[in-house]
């Protein structure tokens, strides 16, 4: 195991000891490796190269642990659709912090490896599809370029999981900056655990904003830059059209990387009320509902943090309130600036929110292809098809060109890709994995996926919205 070069130093396994809980992962009886990110673990100075594949397989279920770990599951709570949960890892464990040859901190966790003390009345485990379509989808948020957790190894347990229907299980080894939550900092707080709310502010600020150490008041500086993070990276999931699906407390980082690859899907057809969670009734967690619904969250956070925001209450709720309501304004700039690269439009211009506007507006109307209207877009060619002769297209084709500019072509390339993971490719490929035990299908996704800007040739199939029989309606967490 010494050939792997961990190197870990764990940190959050240092702090109060009510917001954890040591234990081991429970041994799994036979595992075997399904897949193992050999870029990642370059990146993060590990040698999986000299690695036998049965002692893989043992690390990366957790039957052995490596040296230098200290597995924990983690304490926090969350707001699920709204409604105020205690919680923690119920079915993962941390094993610890792992520091990467250019000094990066990443925390190790197996992804169903048994039960925790916060396991409710879960079994602790996870079955093989949501763990490879969590692998397929984080990956390809990576390529992409958003911040999110990755994906370093999936081996199958050789155990069966009871769902609704009886599956295989695995083990997902999932790679953050941290697994700090908003719900972290809720558990702390709703237990008014003041000096355990300190330790979690002083451990995010030291992990992911070292800049604020000196600060006066480290939480409020803490808030600001929570606030800012998820105004950035909602505004990147709505560039490529990712509906998150879950997003509750405790599934909202403090570092801001997406995490949690539940129920999420990617838009087809543009429509704002997009909703693929088969529990996600009211559309809380719809694709155009996804900045008030992270603006929710964040207030939820600055009510965690009020006891350090100031000495005197109402100053701090005013101080609170003051940064949650700034994230509409930071949202709204992020979202109109990203747009623009999307068309190509360089420079401020009191016409582009109107472009803007007009164009998902006929996409909507049309059931236009997200991805691919985007990238039909290019300066100096005009988009073929039949939906594209409709004279309002054309009209909007007109102002669009005489906007242009030499940077177009470049920002366009760089912010619309070919290819995204479609969900009914996913599907597809998940189930020659875990169906037919193929995997072939996931291989090949994959190796697209990684290179999603730009078309190439032999790729058409993976730009190919779902024919009428392929279309996902629903997507399930698969807990
Ligand atoms: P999620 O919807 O995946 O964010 O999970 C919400 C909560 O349920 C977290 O505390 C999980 O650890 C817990 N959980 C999900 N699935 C299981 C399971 N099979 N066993 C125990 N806990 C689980
Ligand atoms: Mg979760």
């Amino acid at each position: 195991m010494a050939a792997l070069r961990w190197r870990f130093d764990n940190s959050y396994a240092r702090l109060p000891e009510q917001l954890f809980s040591r234990l081991n992962p429970t041994p799994v009886p036979a595992p075997r490796v399904i897949i193992l990110n050999r870029r990642l673990a370059g990146q993060l100075g590990l040698d999986l190269d000299l690695l036998p594949e049965d002692l893989a397989a043992r690390l990366f279920s957790g039957n052995a642990l490596p040296d230098g770990a200290e597995p924990i599951a983690q304490a926090y709570a969350g707001h699920q659709f709204g409604n105020f949960t205690m919680l923690g890892d119920g079915r993962a464990i941390v094993l610890g912090e792992h520091i990467a040859p250019d000094g990066g901190r990443f925390d190790i966790q197996l992804k169903g490896s048994g039960p925790t003390p916060y396991s409710r009345t879960g079994d602790g485990r996870a079955a093989l599809g949501p763990m490879l379509r969590e692998y397929i989808v984080s990956e390809a948020m990576h390529a992409l370029g958003i911040p999110t957790t990755r994906s370093l190894a999936v081996v199958a347990t050789g155990e069966e999981v009871f769902r609704e229907a009886i599956l295989p299980g695995a083990i997902l080894t999932r790679v953050a900056a941290s697994h700090l939550r908003v719900g972290t900092f809720q558990y702390a707080a709703a237990r008014r655990d003041r000096e355990g709310l300190q330790a979690l502010v002083d451990h995010a600020v030291a992990r992911h904003f070292p800049q604020l150490k000196e600060a006066d008041r480290p939480a409020l500086g803490l808030l600001e830059a929570v606030v800012d993070r998820q105004a950035e990276l909602v505004a990147e999931w709505m560039r490529v059209g990712f509906i998150h699906g879950v997003m509750n407390t405790d599934n909202m980082t403090i570092s801001g990387e997406t995490i949690d690859y539940g129920p999420c899907a990617f838009l087809d057809q543009y429509d704002p009320g997009t909703v693929f969670s088969s529990i996600d009734h009211g559309g809380r967690y719809a694709f155009g509902n996804q900045p008030v619904a992270a603006q929710w969250n964040l207030a939820r956070f600055a009510e965690a943090l009020l006891p350090l925001l100031a000495d005197d209450r109402n100053k701090a709720v005013d101080l609170a309130e003051e940064r949650v309501v700034a994230f509409e304004d930071r949202f709204r700039a992020r979202w109109l600036a990203m747009m623009c690269r999307k068309l190509g439009l360089a420079g401020d211009h009191p016409e582009d929110e109107t472009l803007i506007g007009d164009l998902l507006a006929w996409m909507a109307k049309n059931d236009a292809d997200y991805t691919n209207t985007f990238a039909a877009l290019a300066p100096g060619a005009v988009p073929h098809g039949p939906m594209f002769a409709d004279p309002v297209f054309a009209d909007w084709h007109a102002r669009w060109r005489a906007r242009l500019s030499d940077t177009s072509l470049d920002l366009m390339r760089r912010s619309n890709p070919a290819y995204i993971p479609r969900n009914h490719q996913v599907e597809a490929a998940l189930a020659a994995a875990v169906e037919g035990a193929d995997l072939a299908p996931l291989h090949r996704l994959l190796e697209v996926l990684a290179q999603p800007y730009g078309r190439r040739q032999g790729w058409d199939a993976y730009e190919a919205p779902p024919q009428p029989g392929e279309r996902v309606l629903q997507t399930f967490c698969g807990t």
